[in-house]
C-alpha cells in the first residue's frame, strides 16, 4: 500500500515556472503609476506568496507609502496579461501529462496554490493536463493563505486523505504544507520534479 493517499502540488514554480511570468506582469503594470518593482525584491518577497499580499508589501514600502488598495485596482489588468502570456507560451514540460497520468493511477492529485483558479485552470486546460487533478484549491478558497496550513487542510479535506505528500518549491509553501501536519518535498522547479517525486515514492 503506497505510504501517501495524495499528492498536493504547488502550482507556480512546481508543476510551472510562471514566477518570471508573474513578476513581469506586476512589474509592467505598476510602473505607470510609479511603482518599480524588482526582481530580487520580488524573488525574495513575492514567491509562493499571495497577489495582495505582494501589494501591501509594495504600498508599504514605495515612497511615500500609497493604499495598498490603490495598487490593487491594477489586478484586473496583471491578470490579462498573465494570460495573455500564459495562453502564448508553451507551459508545460512535455513529460509533465506521462508522469501526472502514471501518478494519478497511484495517488489522488491536487494542485494547491495561492493563484486564483480563474488563471490556473485555464493553463491546466490549455496544457492538457486538468484532468489529472481531483481538485484545485486556489487563493480565493480559504481565508488564510499560505504560510497558514489552511489551503493544504483544504485540499485533504475536499480528498478524504489523511496522509498526503506536499510539493514545494516555496519557503511560504513549505511551511504551509508542514503547518498542515504533512511531509513536504522540495523542489528546485519543474525540471527536478518527476525525478524527486518518483525517488521519493520509490516510483524510479
Ligand atoms: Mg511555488
Amino acid at each position: 500500500m503506497p505510504e501517501f493517499e495524495a499528492i498536493l502540488f504547488d502550482f507556480d514554480g512546481v508543476l510551472l515556472d510562471s514566477e518570471p511570468v508573474h513578476y513581469a506582469c506586476w512589474a509592467e503594470v505598476l510602473a505607470p503609476v510609479g511603482v518599480t518593482l524588482e526582481w530580487e525584491f520580488f524573488r525574495q518577497h513575492g514567491i509562493g506568496v499571495e497577489d495582495r499580499e505582494i501589494l501591501r508589501m509594495m504600498a508599504a514600502r514605495s515612497d511615500p507609502p500609497r493604499k495598498w488598495e490603490e495598487l490593487w485596482a491594477l489586478y484586473p489588468a496583471k491578470k490579462k496579461l498573465f494570460q495573455a502570456r500564459m495562453a502564448q507560451l508553451p507551459p508545460f514540460d512535455p513529460s509533465l501529462d506521462g508522469f501526472l497520468s502514471e501518478l494519478h493511477g497511484l495517488y489522488k492529485l491536487a494542485v494547491v496554490s495561492s493563484s486564483s483558479i480563474t488563471e490556473i485552470a485555464p493553463i491546466l486546460a490549455a496544457g492538457g493536463i486538468g484532468r489529472h487533478f481531483d481538485t484545485l484549491v486556489g487563493g480565493e478558497d480559504v481565508k488564510h493563505h499560505k504560510p497558514a496550513p489552511d489551503p493544504y487542510l483544504l485540499a485533504a479535506q475536499r480528498l478524504g486523505v489523511r496522509a498526503a505528500l506536499v510539493v514545494e518549491d516555496s519557503e511560504a509553501g513549505m511551511a504551509s504544507g508542514r503547518a498542515a501536519g504533512f511531509e513536504v518535498l522540495a523542489v528546485k522547479g519543474p525540471a527536478d520534479l518527476r525525478e524527486r517525486v518518483l525517488g521519493r515514492c520509490n516510483l524510479t
